[in-house]
């Protein structure tokens, strides 16, 4: 079966519409290449106009297929790069005028076919997105797109979108030239055919200027990348290279070191751990429960609270369509809630992400109230009230009376069982965690928490809902802090400990920088807040008082008004958009505490608390794979991507080797390292968490 179709239309134009079947993506595979090649064949001579156009609704081309990079060995995977050049390379030489038509997402070798075209149309749609994103699955544009695109906007604007593996709507690539023009999506074609008779391209630009601005811009991008990446990322100085070098080179050579680069690359554990990621997010957008067919679609939700969380969690979703009715407990605290949505609606306008037409409705289609509210028809309530049990239990129980029989009563808790307040209704199979993650417009990982009675229905119901709204859920048995907060804590607890002992609060954050974090976690602690982050910690301490803590420090600074972040000062002072050491912090240290620098030491105790907590988590099934738990851990806490989370870190390194350092530890700090169960089984027979290394 063919996946590229070829037609003449009237005016002679030659029009090649990308169709893979039984597929809603078009992806570059070898098998794809060739057959374009074959129809790059019949047209070679011809000097009629090419057209490239997908007939899928959401996908121009997604790239090429990148279980190559996993499966192809040195020699199959350098053939299939110089297939993909090759094939381009033709495309950039027809005689004939060349346009891409482009609909949908269009990114790494989708829009390398693009960028050999003469031009470039796309529509303005939501699901057009276009750009060079390689880099963020540790490699780098290799079928031209390094050497084409600093080519067609400079140096400056290439190194923007392939060391920031940038992906843009249609609005700002035309902005920034990455496209040459938008059509509404039913006169795409007709603009294309305009296009084929546009006179040629301007002039190539001036190798002179770009060696010019290629000369400025490579020490900012560079120091920028370094700050950025902290050596980490082996495909940012790669791909800074291509561009920079590539652009004042010939094609030819710069074509060379593409392949030469893409290759290295591709050998590294950077990059098999960062295209594991992008897997498990495949993964988990097609997850599905088992023995559930057809999960109940929801379309109209009821959010319970107008708070931080409440407000944020009905703006995503009037944002994505749903009808929202959202009820707070007066006036005040609903307006309070409408105005943080329509702070979320104008930054997104702000952003481009919406425009001012979809925010006006996205706004319509909530409805604010203070009163019982009326939940007829309402698919499922979302419970985002004040973190307390018995107010939780009082909620559920009138929603009970209020709700339909099959509405789904779902809680945003953070650490409460679930169990435990399904138990307060008479409908335990329809009660479920969906716990959401601050912010909620950048989080991406949704929480799915199953209590001891709750349904594979409601379950399956509540996962596809939130793949429905474009978040990505982890299945999780109900346990004291769930998945991510469980494993986050014991690290933000050490740190605390750490600062608490002596060492300095940057010096704590530098060290799990270093390691790959996007944020310290005294940082993260005065985000969170430290009444906050006292708080889940006394939860899970009650939970598992063997080996968890609340750290006497933080008690020490709340009690002198330190809350972190919203009170302007915790381990850090934040005034005026500035983050500095708090000295009044450094003062309620413990007693006798020792000034210490070695972030390797620190990088060790805090890493190896989140390591033994993730094989907690697998030991005791909270998940139902390490796969879960490094997800987890990498979406829903920022856990250092390149290393492919907390468990395929632990593989990397050896868990015996895991299992010594805590017992090192244990000895020397406390029982809180001891190895849990799992991990020392795992060294007695030699196992790993993965089978695949
Ligand atoms: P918040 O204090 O900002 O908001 C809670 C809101 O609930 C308040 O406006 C309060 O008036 C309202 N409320 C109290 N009783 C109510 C009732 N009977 N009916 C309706 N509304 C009522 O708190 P938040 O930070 O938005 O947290 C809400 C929930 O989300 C908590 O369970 C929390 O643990 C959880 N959560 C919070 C975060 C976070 O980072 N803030 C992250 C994930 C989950």
């Amino acid at each position: 079966m063919e996946s590229i179709h070829s037609e003449i239309l009237e005016d002679g134009t030659r029009l090649l519409t990308f169709d893979r079947p039984d597929s809603a993506a078009n992806i570059f595979d070898a098998a794809t290449l060739m057959e374009l090649n074959g129809k790059l064949d019949a047209i070679e001579n011809g000097t009629g106009g090419v057209i490239f156009i997908s007939a899928k609704p959401a996908i121009f081309i997604a790239g090429a297929d990148l279980r190559a990079l996993e499966t192809l060995n040195g020699d199959e995977l350098r053939h299939f790069i110089e297939l993909g050049q090759d094939t381009f390379n033709r495309i950039a030489k027809l005689r004939a005028p060349t346009v891409a038509a482009i609909h949908g997402a269009c990114v790494g070798g989708g829009y390398e076919l693009c960028l050999a075209c003469q031009w470039r149309i796309a529509t303005a749609d939501r699901a057009t997105k276009i750009g060079l994103p390689e880099t963020q699955l540790g490699i780098l544009p290799a079928w031209g797109g390094s050497t084409r695109l600093p080519r067609l906007i400079g140096v400056p604007g290439a190194l923007e979108i392939i060391l920031g593996g940038k992906t843009l709507a249609a609005k700002p690539a035309l902005k920034r030239g990455l496209i040459d023009d938008i059509a509404p999506r039913e006169l795409l074609l007709a603009a294309a055919l305009k296009w084929i008779n546009a006179p040629r391209p301007r002039r190539p630009r001036s190798q002179a200027i770009d060696r010019i601005t290629a000369a400025v811009a490579t020490p900012i991008a560079r120091r920028r990348m370094e700050e950025k990446s902290r050596g980490h990322y082996p495909a940012l100085p790669k791909a800074l290279e291509a561009v920079t070098l590539g652009a004042v080179e010939s094609t030819e050579d710069s074509l060379r070191r593409e392949r030469l680069s893409v290759l290295e690359l591709a050998a590294t554990p950077e990059c098999r751990n960062l295209i594991g990621v992008f897997q498990l997010q495949e993964r988990a957008k097609k997850l599905r429960v088992p023995g559930v067919e057809k999960p109940m679609q929801i379309s109209h939700a009821a959010v319970i609270g107008a708070g931080v969380m409440g407000a944020a969690i009905a703006q995503w979703l009037s944002a994505r369509g749903l009808r929202v009715l959202m009820r707070d407990i007066d006036p005040e605290r609903v307006g309070g809630g409408m105005s943080r949505i329509a702070a979320l609606y104008a930054s997104a306008v702000k952003a481009r992400i919406l425009d001012r037409t979809e925010a006006r409705d996205g706004m319509d289609r909530i409805s604010p109230t203070a009163a019982e509210p009326p939940l007829n028809g309402v698919d499922i309530v979302i419970e985002a009230a004040v973190e307390k049990m018995e107010l939780k239990k009082r909620i559920f129980a009138r929603l009970d009376e209020a709700a339909p029989q099959n509405t789904i009563l779902a809680t945003n808790t953070s650490a409460l069982s679930i169990t435990e307040l399904g138990a307060a209704v008479s409908r335990p199979d329809r009660v479920v965690g969906i716990h959401f993650f601050n912010p909620v417009h950048r989080m991406p990982l949704v929480e799915v928490i199953t209590g001891e009675r709750t349904s594979a229905e409601t379950a399956a119901a509540a996962v596809r809902f939130v793949q429905k709204i474009g978040k990505m859920p982890v299945l999780v048995r109900d346990s004291p802090g769930f998945l991510v907060n469980r494993i986050l804590l014991p690290y933000m607890v050490e740190a605390a400990e750490l600062f608490a002992q002596g060492a300095e609060a940057s010096e704590v954050d530098a060290a799990m920088l270093d390691f790959g974090m996007p944020m310290g976690p005294l940082r993260l602690t005065d985000e969170v807040g430290l009444d906050v982050a006292e708080d889940v910690a006394a939860t899970l301490a009650a939970s598992f008082p063997n080996h968890m803590h609340v750290p006497a420090v933080l008690g020490r600074m709340l009690k002198a008004g330190m809350l972190g972040k919203k009170s302007g000062r915790g381990f850090y002072v934040h005034e005026k958009g500035k983050t500095t050491p708090n000295p009044d912090a450094a003062r309620r240290r413990d007693a006798g505490a020792a000034s210490t620098r070695d972030r390797l030491a620190m990088q060790r105790r805090m890493v190896l608390l989140m390591v033994n907590e993730a094989a907690r988590c697998i030991e005791e099934k909270v998940v139902a794979e390490p796969a879960d738990a490094d997800f987890g851990m990498i979406m829903g806490a920022g856990f250092a991507p390149f290393r492919g989370g907390p468990l395929r870190y632990a593989d990397t390194v050896g868990p015996g080797v895991i299992t010594a350092a805590l017992q090192e530890e244990a000895a020397r700090c406390g029982a809180r390292f001891a190895p849990c169960q799992l991990l020392q089984e795992m060294t007695h027979t030699n196992r790993r968490f993965y089978a695949n290394p």
